[in-house]
């Protein structure tokens, strides 16, 4: 049996099932724990070494090489794992989901993901994907906290099929969790993370990439000199590789739409650059300063300089 905190609730769930124990499926376990919002966890993860540290950790009372094993007799399953693995596991999961089984979760896209999953699940079991607006370029189990989510939006992607007694059950658990909770249509979703996480990570992988190459620049000036700000990009640029490469290829048509946007202001910019325009770039870096103020003011950041050092709680995906 699982050990719950001084800050305990009463559970929510007899048993949850973790589908991938990494830094997210690691930080819910520890909120879950926080707040005793399930007497039991159960997990699943491809690697015996992520079993075992999982084990060791506490963040999960039994584990399981196996996505069905892990679910066998939940109430509350969350998919945890790179979003192209999840047409599997639904496939897999699908003949052993209990009648009433919430099924959720924490991919960062939803169009696709609801499209993998959906057609393998029971009409018994409910589908509410969901979306922590909480991260960080760290994986593993080892990376995850109880305090990640606190605070922090968890967009779910309901739709007018959506039993209204298991939405508000999975709401309630992410308020549990910490969470700020918002309703979204799927597709909205991937268009505004496509704008406010995944265009932010190409930007990331692809200046730190450029850099990288630049022959007339050495990497060991490209080290020395990274607090001009390239520091700040290879931080985000760190970000796991498999993760990253199924959220572009699972939200290609958002991506691209914003990604054409992007690089027709990228223009303009370069055309007030030549042509000596500082008004143009005067004006742009304000109004760009005051999206950040709003940041601050809407409790997403801190005024506190960062310098790319600071540990839990940044808000990345
Ligand atoms: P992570 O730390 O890399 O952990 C991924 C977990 O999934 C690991 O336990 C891994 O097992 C398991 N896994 C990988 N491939 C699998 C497969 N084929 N079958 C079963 N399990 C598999 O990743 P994460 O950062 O927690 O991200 C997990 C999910 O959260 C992703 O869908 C991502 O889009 C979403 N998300 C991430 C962030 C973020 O900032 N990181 C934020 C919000 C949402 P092994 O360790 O054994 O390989």
């Amino acid at each position: 049996m699982a050990k719950a905190d001084a800050d305990a609730a009463s559970p929510l769930f007899d048993k949850v099932a973790l589908i991938g124990i990494g830094l997210i499926g690691s930080s819910l376990s520890h909120a879950i724990r926080r707040k005793g919002l399930a007497p039991t966890i159960s997990g699943s993860a491809r690697s015996a070494e992520t079993r075992e540290t999982a084990q060791r950790l506490g963040l999960v009372d039994e584990v399981f090489d196996n996505a069905a094993a892990a679910c066998q007799d939940a109430d509350l399953v969350v998919l945890c794992s790179p979003v192209g693995t999840f047409a599997a596991i639904a496939q897999e999961i699908g003949p052993v989901l209990k009648n009433g089984a919430i099924i959720t979760d924490v991919g960062s896209v939803k169009t696709a993901v609801i499209n993998d999953v959906a057609p393998y699940l029971p009409a018994g079991a409910h589908f509410i994907p969901g979306h922590p607006i909480a991260g960080s370029e760290v994986s593993g189990p080892e990376s995850g906290f109880a305090e990640l989510f606190d605070d922090r939006w968890c967009i779910l992607t309901p739709t007018d099929k959506t039993d209204p007694e298991a939405l508000s059950k999975l709401v309630h658990f992410w308020e549990q969790c910490g969470a700020r909770v918002d309703l979204m249509d799927a597709t909205h979703h991937d268009l505004v993370l496509a704008v406010t996480s995944h265009i932010p990570h190409l930007i990331a992988y692809n200046i730190v990439g450029t850099a990288s190459d630049l022959e007339a620049v050495t990497e060991s000036e490209v080290v020395k000199y990274s607090a001009g700000g390239f520091r700040d990009f290879t931080r985000i640029a760190a970000s796991d590789p498999t993760m990253w490469r199924d959220v572009f290829l699972n939200n290609r048509d958002a991506v691209l739409e914003v990604l054409g946007r992007f690089s027709e202001d990228l223009a303009a910019l370069q055309r007030a650059i030549r042509w000596g325009d500082g008004d143009m770039l005067f004006d742009l870096f304000t109004r760009t300063r005051d999206i950040r103020r709003n940041i601050i003011d809407a409790g997403q950041e801190t005024p506190v300089p960062d310098f790319g050092r600071r540990g839990p709680g940044k808000v990345d995906d």
